[in-house]
């Protein structure tokens, strides 16, 4: 795909703009500077993409042989590259699996019911829509002012559940990736007192159906970039009018000024979440504290109890377009390096 990109700069300078030529009707006053095609940068996104999600497959054995994988589609930028990037998979994957694409139309006003059937249709994949009008059962169950989100998240929940069962679905696959992942560990311990964050693979809470999330090794802003260059349909998701949940706001807030300030940090706060040490934390039932004996000799890794660990300063990753999640570069930077 061969696609031209402009930058738009305000009269200040500004760049008030990076993306497709249509868009730049939005700033009339603004001029363009840069023109340039980003063929070579969408075939690395793409690839890197498509290798990550793979590498979370396999390493959570999310895909088996003979699955019957339901890809519940919302209309947003994650769950249409999940799609696009399983659909892609499923040519070359060395198991056999059927995917069927799922979207729930709650029936909030203003839903364009036209675009996925017509966008899942031109892909000839199998999908289905269900109908359910959960807005109006949201609208009349939650007093005005309260937030919906709860009862229209379990509503849909139950819906998708028997959603699978009808369709014989083997998995649920969620379009999830890796900031949705820490942003759920950041909100469980600022707020639900828990080290819990978002498993790649799960159990559904009904205990009958196997969730997974293909994406969770992928990184926002690269699905992001992804669905511009793909120009995937996205439906807005401020449909229902409930308001943003503020505290994922602060928290995605909070990672992206992090993500600029301190590049590498996200990279090495995903690599937390999957290498963990309960002897180190503080929870009984997943360390028996209780039964600790010396054994007369070296513990790898072990703590040395009486000094503090001591950490680089500072994390550097190279967050350009070719980083990759998993190669991100984590330099120590030598104190005595550092300006005085
Ligand atoms: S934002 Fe709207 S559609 Fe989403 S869970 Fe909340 S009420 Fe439901």
């Amino acid at each position: 795909m061969l696609r031209t990109f402009i930058t738009v700069v305000n009269e200040n300078g500004i760049p008030v703009h990076h993306g497709v030529p249509k868009d730049i009707t939005k700033y009339p006053d603004c001029m363009q500077i840069e023109t340039r095609s980003e063929k070579v940068n969408f075939n690395k996104l793409q690839k890197r993409l498509r290798r990550l999600t793979g590498q979370a497959i396999a390493a959570y054995n999310m895909i088996e042989d003979g699955d019957r994988i339901m890809c519940c589609l919302s209309g947003g930028k994650d769950s249409y590259a999940m799609l696009d990037i399983l659909l892609n998979l499923q040519k070359y994957a060395p198991v056999r699996f059927e995917l069927v694409a799922v979207n729930l139309d709650q029936k909030q006003p203003g839903f364009p019911e036209h675009v996925l059937p017509e966008y899942l249709a031109s892909l000839g994949v199998e999908y289905r829509i269900i109908e359910e009008d959960t807005y109006s059962i949201v609208k009349d169950k939650v007093p005005e002012g309260k937030t919906t989100c709860a009862l229209c998240s379990r509503l849909r929940r139950g819906i998708l559940y028997r959603t699978a069962t009808e369709l014989g679905a083997t998995k649920i696959a969620l379009g999830h990736h890796r900031e949705d992942i820490l942003e759920t560990l950041f909100l469980n311990m600022f707020y639900g007192g828990k080290l819990k964050a978002m498993p790649p693979k799960l159990i559904s809470d009904d205990g009958k159906h196997i969730v997974i999330r293909p994406l969770a090794f992928c990184r926002e802003k690269d699905i992001a970039r992804f669905a511009e260059l793909k120009e995937f349909p996205i439906i807005p998701c401020n449909l229902c009018g409930s308001q943003p949940n503020l505290q994922r706001q602060t928290i995605k807030g909070m990672m992206t000024e992090w993500d600029k300030r301190f590049p590498g940090r996200i990279e090495s706060m995903f690599r937390a979440v999957t290498n963990v040490a309960p002897s180190h934390l503080a929870d009984n039932r997943l360390y028996d504290f209780s039964k600790l004996v010396p054994r007369g000799t070296p513990v790898e890794d072990g703590d040395t109890a009486f000094d503090r660990e001591t950490f680089p300063l500072q994390f550097t990753a190279d967050n350009d377009e070719e980083t990759n999640t998993e190669d991100a570069i984590i330099k120590p930077v030598n104190i005595m390096d550092l300006p005085a």
